[in-house]
C-alpha cells in the first residue's frame, strides 16, 4: 500500500494506460478465440464509476470555486484598472485559444473514421436549436436549485458571479458567508484528490476497453488528439503568449519564458495550476520583477479563470466526439462551443482532471454523446499536463502585460533576473 502512494500519480496512470492497452487489445482479440467468458467491456463498469464521481464534482466544484475566486478579488474597486485590463487579456485569449481548438479539430479531424458500433450508448444530450431569446433566458438561473439539480453550467455560473459580487458588496457582513465558500472550495479541492486516486483503476479499465472492443482505429485516433492537444498548447505559448510579451507588454520574450521555467516545471508534472500557485507568483515577483499586488491578483484570479489550453481542448475535444459519433456540427454550434469552451475553462477548478470534468458541459449543449468522456478519460492525463503548462505561462504572461501596461514591473529587474 505505501509502496503504491510512494510512485507519484502520474507514473501510476500512465503505467495503467500502457498496461491497459497491453491486455485490452490481445484480450479483445484473442480473448474469444481461446474461450476467456470476461470481455474488456465487462470490466467497463470501473471506468464507469470512475467518470461518474469525476461528474459528481461538476457543480460544486465550479460553485465554490467561482464564488471564492471572485470574492478574493476584495472589493468591487479593486476591479478597477489592473481588473479589467487582466479580464479582457483573459477573455480574448481564451476566445483565440478555444477557436484555435476548433480550427485544429476541423482541419484534422482526429476522430474521423472509428467504428463505435461496439459502444453501447447512454442517452444522447438533445441539442435543442434555441433561439437567442431563450439561450438568454437560460443562462439566468431563474431556479439556482433546479439549475444545480439539471448540471446547467452557464446559469450555476452566472449565479456563483453573482454570489460573489454580493459577498464583496456586503464587506464585514459578508465574511461569514465568504468563509464558508473558501472553505468549501479547498474541501471540494481535497475530494477531487481522493476522486483523482481512483484514476488509475478508472483509467486501467477504460483503456483496456477502448484497445479491447474498437481496436487500433480508435487508438490511433486516440493519438492524434493527444499529437493535436500538444500542438494547439505550444502554439499558444510560443505564438500568442509571445505576441503578448513582445507587441503588448512590449518586453524581450526570452527574459520572460526564463523567468518563469520553475512554474513551467512544476506546472507540468503536478497538472494543478493552484499547486503551482506559489511558484507562478515567486517567479512573477522575483524573477519578472512584477509588483506584489498585480502579481498576486492578476495570477491567483488567473489560476481559477485564465486557463488557454484548457478552453482549447474543450474545442478540440468536442469536435473529437462529434466525429467519432457521427454528430452533424452547425455554424451555430460552433459559436455554442467557443462561448461554453470559454466558460467552462473560466470554471474549472485549476487542479488535475478539471477540464475532462467540464467535457460534460459543452457536449451536453451541441449534443456529443457524453460516451466521449469515456473514451478520452484514460489519455486525458497526459493532455492536462500540457494545458495546465499553457494555463499557468498564460497567468504569467497576462499578469506581466497588465504590469507593463500599468507601469507596475521592474523591467531592469526582469532582464538581468538569470538568477533562481
Ligand atoms: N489541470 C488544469 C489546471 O490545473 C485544468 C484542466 O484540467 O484543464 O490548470
Amino acid at each position: 500500500m505505501k509502496a503504491w502512494f510512494a510512485i507519484p500519480l502520474w507514473l501510476r496512470v500512465i503505467g495503467a494506460l500502457i498496461l491497459g492497452v497491453l491486455i485490452g487489445y490481445p484480450w479483445g482479440k484473442y480473448g474469444p478465440v481461446f474461450g476467456v467468458g470476461v470481455e474488456p467491456t465487462d470490466i467497463k463498469i470501473i471506468g464507469d464509476v470512475f467518470v461518474a464521481f469525476i461528474k459528481m464534482l461538476v457543480v460544486p466544484l465550479i460553485f465554490f470555486s467561482l464564488v471564492a475566486g471572485v470574492a478574493a478579488i476584495g472589493d468591487l474597486k479593486k476591479l478597477g484598472s489592473i481588473g479589467w485590463r487582466a479580464l479582457l487579456l483573459f477573455v480574448v485569449s481564451g476566445q483565440i485559444a478555444v477557436w484555435l481548438g476548433l480550427t485544429l479539430g476541423t482541419l484534422i479531424q482526429p476522430g474521423a473514421g472509428v467504428d463505435t458500433s461496439a459502444i453501447q450508448m447512454g442517452a444522447t444530450p438533445d441539442p435543442d436549436p434555441m433561439d437567442w431569446r431563450e439561450t438568454l433566458l437560460n443562462a439566468i438561473p431563474s431556479s439556482p436549485v433546479q439549475v444545480m439539480a439539471d448540471v446547467n453550467v452557464l446559469p450555476l455560473i452566472v449565479f456563483s458571479l453573482l454570489i460573489g459580487v454580493g459577498i464583496l458588496m456586503a464587506k464585514q457582513d459578508g465574511e461569514p458567508v465568504l468563509k464558508i465558500f473558501e472553505s468549501g472550495s479547498v474541501v471540494m479541492q481535497k475530494i477531487t484528490m481522493v476522486v483523482m486516486e481512483l484514476t488509475p483503476f478508472g483509467v486501467f479499465a477504460l483503456m483496456a476497453w477502448v484497445a479491447g472492443t474498437l481496436g487500433i482505429d480508435a487508438l490511433a485516433a486516440l493519438g492524434k488528439l493527444v499529437f493535436l492537444n500538444y500542438l494547439g498548447c505550444l502554439l499558444i505559448i510560443l505564438v500568442m503568449y509571445s505576441a503578448m510579451i513582445k507587441l503588448i507588454a512590449r518586453l524581450p520574450i526570452v527574459d520572460f519564458f526564463r523567468g518563469i521555467i520553475d512554474a513551467i516545471a512544476v506546472s507540468y508534472s503536478t497538472a494543478s495550476s493552484n499547486a503551482t500557485l506559489p511558484v507562478t507568483l515567486r517567479c512573477a515577483e522575483r524573477n519578472l520583477g512584477i509588483s506584489k499586488p498585480v502579481a498576486s491578483f492578476v495570477i491567483s484570479l488567473g489560476a481559477t479563470v485564465n486557463m488557454n489550453g484548457t478552453a482549447m481542448y474543450l474545442g478540440l475535444a468536442t469536435l473529437f466526439g462529434a466525429q467519432i459519433f457521427g454528430v452533424d456540427l452547425s455554424w451555430g454550434d460552433y459559436f455554442l462551443i467557443a462561448l461554453l469552451g470559454t466558460v467552462g475553462a473560466i470554471g474549472a477548478a485549476g487542479i488535475p482532471g478539471a477540464g475532462l470534468i467540464m467535457m460534460a458541459l459543452v457536449f451536453g449543449a451541441v449534443g456529443v454523446p457524453l460516451e466521449t468522456i469515456a473514451l478520452v478519460a484514460g489519455i486525458d492525463r497526459i493532455m492536462d499536463m500540457m494545458r495546465t503548462t499553457t494555463n499557468v505561462s498564460g497567468d504569467a504572461a497576462v499578469a506581466t502585460t497588465v504590469a507593463s501596461l500599468t507601469g507596475e514591473i521592474d523591467k531592469a529587474e526582469m532582464i538581468s533576473a538569470d538568477d533562481v
